[in-house]
């Protein structure tokens, strides 16, 4: 019998054992074309021409790092700005983490010959008019199955909800891709906690088959005034270890 030698397939092997051994908790690869969908100057191709997979690593956010975020009344945060700032030098942290990781995955291809561009976690590139990243490493994770949106607009993961930092690595190689999850968490959430809780009043039930309505720009308004928010990843009862 002639066993086929499937390159895909070795390729992401050998790349998910790589991620998993330097600590990235989550992997998943997605085909370049499908985000064509995203904006002019948005998608991978223009970002890296003739890109043909996007690598999508994740790592957790330590729970007790989250769970010290201010609770209760969540537009009462006047006394709890020390706590916001542990959690940001926390996600800062694990950002950076993330990048060397990432950048080592980018230069692995790189030595076998293709091309690799990194979105690097702590640095998304944006642009402060739109409020909109070069690349959109939440969408990416979308595609590839790693998660899904929530009504906050942040990806949540079955294995750790919201609770997670991202980045992704653009290539030329061809990579055997995942496929998107058949999940939604908020649609029997109770109380839809991020909505009720969010200081900025940002966030509510999206309609028209979007996953999520979000005014980003009250979002960011909110986030000039104190060292971070993120209320609504910590209320988020998905991959709340507390909840369960
Ligand atoms: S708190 Fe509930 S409604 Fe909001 S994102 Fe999480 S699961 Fe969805
Ligand atoms: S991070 Fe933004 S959207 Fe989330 S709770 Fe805070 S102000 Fe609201």
């Amino acid at each position: 019998m002639v066993v086929k030698w499937d390159f895909q397939m070795s390729m992401k092997k050998e790349l998910s054992h790589l991620a998993s051994n330097l600590g990235a908790d989550l992997f998943a690869i997605v085909s370049s074309k499908d985000l064509d969908g995203a904006p002019k100057g948005h998608r991978p191709k223009d970002i890296l021409p003739n890109a043909e997979s996007v690598i999508v690593l994740g790592m957790k956010l330590l729970d007790a790092q989250v769970d010290i975020l201010p609770s209760g009344n969540a537009r009462d945060f006047f006394a709890t700005s020390p706590r916001q700032d542990v959690f940001a030098g926390h996600t800062g942290f694990v950002s950076e983490q993330l990048d060397e990781i990432g950048y080592t995955l980018a230069r692995f291809l790189e030595k076998k010959g293709y091309r690799a561009f990194h979105q690097m976690s702590s640095r998304g590139g944006t642009d402060n008019r739109y409020l909109i990243g070069l690349f959109s490493v939440k969408h990416a994770a979308v595609q590839s199955g790693l998660g899904v949106f929530g009504y906050h607009s942040m990806v949540i993961t079955p294995q750790y909800g919201p609770r997670i930092r991202l980045t992704a690595i653009l290539t030329d190689a061809e990579i055997k891709s995942d496929t998107p999850l058949d999940a939604d968490f908020c649609v029997s959430c109770s109380g839809t906690p991020c909505i009720a809780m969010c200081p900025s009043y940002a966030i509510q039930i999206p309609t028209d088959g979007l996953p999520y309505n979000i005014n980003k720009f009250a979002c960011c308004q909110y986030m000039t005034t104190r060292p971070t928010c993120a209320v609504c990843v910590k209320v988020c009862p998905v991959g709340d270890e507390q909840v369960k």
